[in-house]
């Protein structure tokens, strides 16, 4: 008997992109300085084809949705909440950011995406994007898709990417 065919959908746009400031720290005492990037997301999701429509996935739904997940961290400084080794604290309109137990930074708290993640690397933050999407899907009773796989990109031709499976 013939083996039952995969399928799976793709999306990466021009506009699945943020533009975010962050900072990584290293093994060691070491920490990068603050900088950004232009990331870019992109998505493969698998699953069974709908009986009805025979899709995985309405294209305009996982597009909307990737986008509100990307419009969530864009033009933010994304700061890691899990990390062992930075410590922020909110006071009032302001987040205070100490490394290693050190003072070094002060942001408006508006302007700061605080992330459940130990270090903004895209390995976590292509993570933190796939739950993301995870959590939505379940939310909007989505139960025929088997697994997310999240690529975000840093620099062009530098990327990390995270499989979620489902079910
Ligand atoms: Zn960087």
């Amino acid at each position: 008997m013939e083996r039952p065919s995969e399928f799976s959908v793709c999306v990466t746009k021009d506009y699945l992109v943020f533009a975010s400031a962050h900072f990584i720290t290293f093994a060691g005492h070491r920490c990068e300085g603050l900088h950004g990037h232009n990331y870019r997301a992109s998505v493969v999701v698998e699953g069974a084809l709908n009986p009805d429509s025979w899709f995985v996935f309405d294209f305009v739904e996982l597009k909307r949705l990737m986008r509100r997940l990307c419009d969530e961290i864009d033009h933010k400084v994304l700061l890691p909440l899990k990390s062992s080794r930075v410590t922020i604290v909110e006071q009032g309109d302001s987040i205070s950011v100490a490394v290693d137990g050190q003072n070094r930074y002060v942001f408006p708290a508006s302007d700061c995406a605080l992330l459940p993640i130990p270090n903004t690397t895209v390995e976590m933050l292509a993570e933190l994007l796939a739950r993301r999407l995870r959590s939505e899907l379940e939310s909007a009773g989505s139960t025929s898709l088997t697994s997310i796989k999240m690529d975000v990109e840093e620099n062009f031709g530098q990327s990390a990417s995270c499989t979620l499976r489902l079910g």
